[in-house]
């Protein structure tokens, strides 16, 4: 689908599943906007979307197959794949491989993998990234409505009186979504209610905020349930005609105001205002997210939102339901083939012989998997502990997203045979791979996705794949021939795959599985290449997709009822003593995604926050000994990552953040995967991300540095470093615990690592640890280093763009000085990432131009004009500086 150029396609990043229009440009980048005709974001994309024709580079790309770090041919590695996999399974069982995929796979490459692992090697090891972003939700939905299915949609923000979002940061996870939220509550007054230990930038347009207790929502809800039922504001009929389990969900959630916020520590009258929001407003919709599901009572959590929703009859109802929103572009998708672990491919049932007989005749396959797979923590035990010898990952890197990240990447190391299929080489689990096969990234691949309301939606290639990188589902049946398969798995291309598997959507069904796209079963190449999003399941005579699913009352359990769920409130796995008294709480920025692998390639990505942090409360900081901006180690009893403090309010007391994003690729001992519990939820298997105790104290330095350059940093020679992509070079912070013998050998090591001879201006102030130095080639200023004895006070914004400027000598020792003279601009950290807008600019507009609204700084500067993202950082600039006026 091309006009003029223009290829519609999906983003790659969130759940939200944005539709994007990509042109290429002829130096390999391309420009990219919002689909004005795509209905989950109507032409609207946010800061990291907006930035995705920045990321089309190829100079990390794996361009050629590797093995033992030599290249070869396709043929070769893909023998050897093959035959290893087949000595093992011989040697040892099926259940001795496995596969580790991803939710930035294509739902084509899912079902391949799938149908090889389960169909065909006969094993249900392979298990998915998706396992820590949203498994609680699927075992959430799959034991009240029988089916891994979302009842609503993102029209239902439109249409809602009341959303309350629960552990979701939906400005910055689910920006576009955030976006149509707002509008929503502008124009309609639509009331938002935040639950989240943090004030996140979703409270910007919060009427009420609730900064729960980590771990405490069971409670919350199980509290609300009760109230419901105390003011009798149930669906009475609903939960007779169309439910079961009522009474002993009820008698287990039993629970007054004030225990709620005993647990919670709430303050009561929230509480109530909460659950007056719920008695008193029809059209409410629950959206939830990582803040639920990462939990080891996330499904707990989850059935305890939805059992709220069933008593009130408000489900799969224009502007009424409970919403999961997913972390990744095709988690959904991967759900849908048996991407999991525990199930099979079109929502079917691994424990379910029927629906084993069902695929296993589709495909004819020799075997078929008779019970579930290893789910993803135990898998990698597994592969710690020997049971795995082979073992094959698709995109995606755990030896950083993992809890228990070090214990991760000694088992992959250790494991005889690692196969990792992906863009790029440069990351910390393809260093340890035997085999790297290079994938075709977004772009360059072709298939669907799914989004968080069951949208398929195509992702199309607009470029050519560069050197020999390929799609993973030709990866998957080229190594299913050499094992045997070929004639089942002959696929041409990705339409192919998707007619067969729509096809087995409507196999043996007859109404008795909830999705079915088997009216696409005959789709022709032709037909694929134009196929427009549509929601799933496609029903009725006219096989019409649907908005939504239950308002009927009709589920997927063998009765056709939806069942309540008893959810006893339980604590988190671990708990905070003397030792490790903070609890640590992961999560997304911004403007980054994942591991950084994408959005760190960009230097308008990195502008935002450039540098590994944990935010922690004025209190807990000060009863530390912490400042601002000093270094600090995060430590559990797994192990410990370093990163800069940012002190905030909006941190909740006794709780700290980390981002998940950094890594060895980014930064030194950044890690926090390393510091996080392997603890999961008993049902979903989903790791506790968001609830490890920790201890945070000062990381003792004794010289710290700030440094931007032309070349790529060697990290490594520091005891703390972290680089980022920015102008035409790089920016690096770095420290170190001894000092160095010779600081000008340092910084011609970082400024000049290839020797080419650079001029070198320096200033030295020995006793204050004040180091600063210049280089130059001819005219163009090359690099800038500037040590102290901690952190360093320089504008970095405008240091950055001092790189590869023509700098006259009398105007050298500027440079040194480390901020721009009377007649530069210092645009201050960059807070609107689409435009470019720092802070200094901001406060700017408020102090010169008089803006007194997020809006009129718009107009002044453009900020938060775009995406939206940064709106809230922007009101808090408002707010602060309003404040100081005032007083
Ligand atoms: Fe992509 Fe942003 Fe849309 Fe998510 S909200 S799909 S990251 S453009």
């Amino acid at each position: 689908m091309s006009e003029a150029g223009w290829t519609r396609t999906t983003c790659p990043y969130c759940g939200v599943g944005c539709g994007v229009l990509a042109r290429p440009r002829e130096d390999g980048s391309a420009e990219i906007k919002g689909d004005p005709e795509h209905p989950a974001n109507f032409g609207r994309l946010c800061s990291k979307g907006s930035a995705l024709g920045e990321t089309l580079s190829l100079d990390d790309r794996l361009l050629h197959p590797i093995v033992d770090g030599q290249r070869t041919s396709w043929d070769e590695a893909l023998n050897l794949v093959a035959s290893r996999f087949s000595q093992t399974i011989a040697e040892h069982g099926p259940d001795s491989v496995a596969l580790y995929v991803s939710g930035q796979i294509l739902t084509e490459d899912y079902y391949a993998a799938n149908k090889l692992m389960k169909g065909f090697i006969g094993t249900a090891n392979i298990d998915t990234n998706s396992r820590l972003c949203m498994a609680s939700s699927v075992a959430g939905h799959k034991r009240a409505f029988g089916s891994d299915t979302v009842p609503g949609c993102y029209e239902d923000l439109d249409e809602a009186e009341a959303v309350v979002l629960v552990g979701s940061n939906l400005a910055w996870c689910h920006p576009v979504l955030y976006q149509r939220l707002r509008a929503a509550s502008q124009a309609n007054g639509t009331k938002v209610v935040v639950i989240d230990p943090r004030s996140t930038a979703t409270c910007e347009i919060a009427d009420l905020h609730l900064p729960i207790k980590p771990g405490t929502d069971v409670a919350l809800f199980n509290g609300l349930l009760t109230h419901l039922a105390r003011k009798g504001q149930l669906d009475e009929q609903f939960v007779a005609r169309s439910t079961n389990g009522f009474k002993d969900a009820l008698a287990t959630a039993e629970m007054t105001c004030g225990e709620v916020a005993a647990i919670t520590e709430l303050p009561e009258a929230q509480i109530r205002q909460l659950y007056d929001l719920y008695c008193t407003t029809q059209k409410i919709v629950t959206i939830y997210s990582q803040g639920v599901n990462q939990s080891s009572a996330g499904t707990d959590k989850v059935n305890a939102i939805i059992n709220c929703h069933l008593a009130t009859g408000r489900i799969g109802k224009p502007g009424a339901s409970p919403l999961s929103v997913t972390g990744q572009p095709n988690a959904m998708g991967g759900r849908e083939v048996g991407g999991l672990a525990n199930m099979l491919a079109a929502h079917m049932e691994i424990d379910n012989a029927e629906h084993r007989r069902i695929v296993q005749d589709f495909w004819q396959s020799p075997h078929i998997a008779q019970r579930a797979g290893l789910k993803a923590v135990d898998l990698f035990k597994a592969v710690g502990d020997g049971r795995i010898k082979a073992l094959w990952i698709m995109a995606t890197n755990p030896v950083d997203s993992l809890p228990d990240a070090d214990r991760v990447r000694e088992a992959i190391a250790g494991c005889p045979f690692v196969v990792v299929s992906d863009v790029t080489a440069a990351t910390d689990t393809a260093a340890l791979a035997h085999v790297l096969l290079p994938s075709a990234a977004w772009g360059e691949k072709d298939g669907t996705v799914t989004n968080s309301e069951r949208r398929i939606s195509r992702q199309r290639a607009f470029l050519s794949a560069p050197g020999e990188a390929v799609a993973d589902w030709w990866q998957i049946a080229e190594v299913a021939k050499r094992l045997g398969h070929g004639a089942l798995f002959s696929y041409q291309d990705a339409s192919e795959i998707f007619a067969e598997y729509a096809e087995l959507t409507g196999t043996d069904n007859g109404g008795t599985r909830d999705l079915d796209i088997s009216p696409l079963a005959n789709l022709t190449a032709a037909e694929y290449a134009e196929l427009a999003p549509f929601q799933w399941p496609l029903t009725g005579a006219n096989a019409a997709p649907r908005k939504r699913m239950f308002g009927d009352g009709h589920f997927y359990r063998p009765d056709h009822r939806a069942q309540f769920i008893p959810t006893p409130y339980r604590p988190p796995q671990s708990t905070v003593d003397e030792q490790f008294p903070l609890v640590l709480n992961t999560g997304r920025i911004r403007d980054q995604w994942h591991t950084m692998t994408r959005t760190g390639k960009t230097s308008r990505l990195m502008s935002h926050i450039a540098e590994p942090f944990v935010e922690i409360h004025p209190e807990d900081a000060a009863g530390r000994q912490l400042e601002a901006a000093d270094l600090a180690i995060i430590e559990s009893g797994a192990g410990r990552a370093l990163a800069r403090i940012a002190i905030s309010e909006r941190q909740r007391q006794g709780s700290v953040f980390v981002p998940m994003h950094w890594n060895d690729q980014f930064a030194r001992e950044a890690r926090i995967g390393a510091a996080i519990f392997a603890n999961t939820d008993p049902v979903s298997g989903q790791p506790e991300l968001k609830h490890t105790p920790v201890r945070v104290s000062r990381f003792e330095t004794a010289w710290q540095a700030f440094a931007v350059t032309l070349a790529q940093p060697n990290l490594s020679q520091f005891d703390y470093a972290a680089a980022a992509r920015a102008g035409a070079g790089y920016r690096i912070e770095m420290a170190g615990c001894t000092e160095p013998d010779d600081w000008t050998a340092l910084a011609h090591a970082i400024l000049d690592p290839g020797n080419t001879s650079i001029d070198l201006l320096a200033y030295h102030d020995r006793a204050n640890v004040g180091y600063r130095f210049a280089g130059f080639s001819g005219e163009r200023c090359v690099g800038l280093f500037y040590a102290a004895r901690g952190p360093v006070s320089v504008a970095r914004s405008w240091a950055i763009e001092q790189l590869e400027s023509a700098v006259p000598p009398e105007h050298r020792l500027r440079l040194l000085a480390g901020r721009p003279g009377a007649d530069a601009v210092d645009r201050g950290p960059i807070v609107c990432a689409c435009f470019g807008v720092g802070a200094n600019e901001i406060i700017g507009a408020i102090k010169e131009k008089g803006c007194r609204s997020v809006e009129e700084v718009g107009t002044c500067t453009n900020a938060g004009t775009n995406c939206g993202s940064c709106r809230s950082e922007i009101g808090r600039l408002l707010t602060s500086m309003h404040l100081d006026r005032a007083g």
